[in-house]
């Protein structure tokens, strides 16, 4: 246990969705299941997505896809990487789940979900299941109210990392009565609050934007540094994208007496380790400490 939380008199549990499938990792099992079953329904032999090269969500959907016998397709941003993708851990993965890619521009990326980009798109690959990048659509936040069950109902407080807001949506409207929910956004810009709001109903919740470490896959030592302690304290591993970030926010407010003594915080681990790899080959090249595996 952390000093610190004693000290302060604030419980702190985390939900390790991290370890709910060894492969398709933590939220975005949740945001891929209901999605699967529809296209599996609707008789789709084909789901196609978008991402970055170190997307958990490219490497979850390849896993996922392969697994139910889809074939998938990951329109990929960055044209640079059409021969690089081999030594990129996360590409390599879906490369060996049968994902096929597609590399952009940044410029065309930007484009992915107008009409004219998909209808190039269904020319390409044929008849497709759609997700979108991320993966948040209602069929992902459905299947994220999975996260909260009846035995997380005697905490006051749910936390979670937020990237598009569906995974955050989902607990939002799973919450127990008198729960609060509070968000911590990985990235940077205001529009998370409306992109939720188009899913969630409730009032019960809110985002602390202080924590985003200057935008989305941007870290610092001072993060690098606390994903490893955290991880030889508590035995947890952190990914540097999302969960490194919201647990360093949860203790910096705890620090800073931000929760009343006695506050019981269930905080989400959504998953996501299988990004270290490549984080750590950008760390290495900036000369930065690595996260330790
Ligand atoms: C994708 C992801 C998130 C963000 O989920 P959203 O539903 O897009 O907000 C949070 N944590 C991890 C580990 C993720 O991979």
């Amino acid at each position: 246990m952390l000093p610190l939380l004693s000290e302060k008199k604030v419980t702190l549990y985390l939900k390790r969705e991290d370890e709910i499938h060894p492969f398709i990792s933590g939220n975005k099992y949740r945001k891929l299941k209901y999605n699967l079953t529809a296209a599996l329904h609707e008789g789709f032999k084909t789901v196609l997505t978008f991402g970055g090269a170190y997307s958990n969500h490219i490497a979850a959907t390849a896993y996922a896809a392969w697994e139910a016998g889809f074939k998938s397709i990951g329109i990929i941003r960055g044209e640079e990487l059409v021969d690089r993708w081999k030594t990129n851990p996360t590409l390599q993965f879906a490369h060996s789940c049968g994902m096929q890619f597609q590399f952009v521009s940044r410029t065309s990326y930007r484009e992915k979900t107008t009409q004219l980009f998909l209808n190039d798109l269904r020319e390409a690959h044929g008849h497709f299941y759609l997700i979108p990048e991320g993966g948040t659509n209602a069929l992902a936040v459905q299947g994220c109210r999975e996260i909260i069950t009846a035995t997380d109902a005697g905490f006051d407080l749910l936390c979670s990392s937020v990237g598009t807001g569906g995974t955050l949506a989902g607990i939002i409207a799973a919450a127990h009565q008198g729960q609060r929910v509070i968000g911590f956004p990985a990235l940077k810009g205001d529009f998370l609050k409306e992109d939720i709001r188009s899913f969630a109903t409730r009032d019960n919740w809110s985002l602390q934007t202080d924590y985003h470490f200057g935008g989305y896959a941007k870290v610092d030592e001072p993060l690098v540094r606390f994903i490893n302690d955290f991880k030889h304290k508590t035995g947890i591993p952190l990914d540097p994208v999302y969960t490194g970030k919201m647990l360093f926010g949860i203790l910096d407010l705890v620090k800073k007496d931000f929760f009343v003594p006695k506050t019981r915080i269930l905080a989400i681990h959504t998953g996501g380790l299988q990004g270290i790899a490549g984080m750590n080959s950008k760390l290495k090249k900036k000369k930065l400490p690595q996260i330790d595996l």
